[in-house]
């Protein structure tokens, strides 16, 4: 399979805050979408934000009105996962969770042709692991987008212990393509970005749940005194308070370490269902 005309076609599972944003960023490099979620009403949701977000492009003269159409032209909604087989790769933005990954990829390596290429986006979870349930653990690769995506430069390439070369470089230069800058990282629990951010956002939940100073307070501090743009629990409710504790849970599985046991006071944000900007309710109120 040649690099150069490997990828004419990608579907995307899961249209959340990250499929939205994958999908983004495919269409307006030119490259066709095939969006799949559970339910219709969830793809229209995805369609609107991906819109939305694409006039703003329009009106800081970063996309002209007409390649936005362009662009939404090139993506089609389904709730059908069956038509991932139209794709040579499928990137996988579902919830984080083995058990729905896994059946998944299941039904992927059933449903597309063997060469199709199988990534998921996952945020802390092993390749390895997911790539050991289906038939082609060589083409199954690890593709960590950041959050907002069409604004963050990084994509977390992560081979699996069986991904082969070929199947690293198609991504790598998919990547490339879509103006991202793409780094190598080996599979170990939570890759590089969330082995270092999720204990410091962890790490700034139980200051605020001890009381060491208020959350304007936490997140002031890292943004003056260490020149983050956001605070961690702002960034926390951007990332979701739920995906941050489904992270926090694998570190603390996976590595055994106490130092990883999530904070009792993000369990109880996300046990009341404020899970941040998506819910309009987290540390702070959107
Ligand atoms: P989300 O909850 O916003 O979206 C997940 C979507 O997947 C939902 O729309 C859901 O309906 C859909 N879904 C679930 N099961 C499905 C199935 N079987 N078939 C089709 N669709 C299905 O979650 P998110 O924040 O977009 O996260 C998605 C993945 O990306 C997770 O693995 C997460 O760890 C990872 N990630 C998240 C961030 C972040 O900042 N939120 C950053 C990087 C990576």
């Amino acid at each position: 399979m040649s690099t150069q005309t490997a990828i004419q076609k990608v579907a995307v599972i899961g249209a959340g805050t990250m499929g939205n944003g994958i999908a983004h960023v495919h269409i307006q490099s030119g490259v066709p979408v095939i969006l799949i979620d559970l339910k219709s009403d969830l793809l229209e949701k995805a369609k609107a934000t991906i819109a939305k977000n694409m006039n703003r492009q329009v009106k800081k003269g970063r996309l002209t009105e007409e390649d936005k159409e362009k662009a939404l032209s090139l993506m089609t909604l389904t709730t059908d996962i069956e038509d991932a087989k139209e794709a040579q790769l499928v990137i996988e933005a579902a919830f984080e969770s083995l058990e729905v990954k896994t059946s998944i990829f299941q039904k992927l390596d059933k449903i597309c042709p063997p060469e199709t290429i199988l990534a998921s986006n996952t945020s802390s979870i092993s390749i390895t692991e997911i790539a050991a349930k289906t038939s082609r653990p060589n083409k199954v690769i690890g593709m960590h987008f950041m959050n907002p995506v069409p604004m963050m430069k990084l994509v977390e390439i992560i081979r699996g212990l069986d991904t082969d070369d070929a199947t690293y470089g198609i991504v790598e230069k998919l990547a490339k393509g879509l103006r991202k800058i793409p780094v190598e990282v080996n599979d170990y629990p939570g890759f590089v970005a969330n082995r270092i951010l999720m204990p410091m956002i962890n790490e700034a939940v139980f200051a605020l749940m001890e009381g060491v100073a208020t959350k304007d307070a936490i997140d002031t501090v890292m943004k003056l005194g260490m020149a983050h743009p956001m605070g961690p629990l702002a960034l926390a409710d951007l990332i979701g308070l739920d995906v941050c504790l489904d992270i926090m849970k694998v570190l603390h599985q996976d590595l055994g370490d106490s130092k990883y046991r999530p904070c009792p006071l993000l369990r109880k944000m996300v046990a009341a269902g404020h899970l941040g900007r998506k819910t309009g309710r987290g540390f702070y109120e959107y």
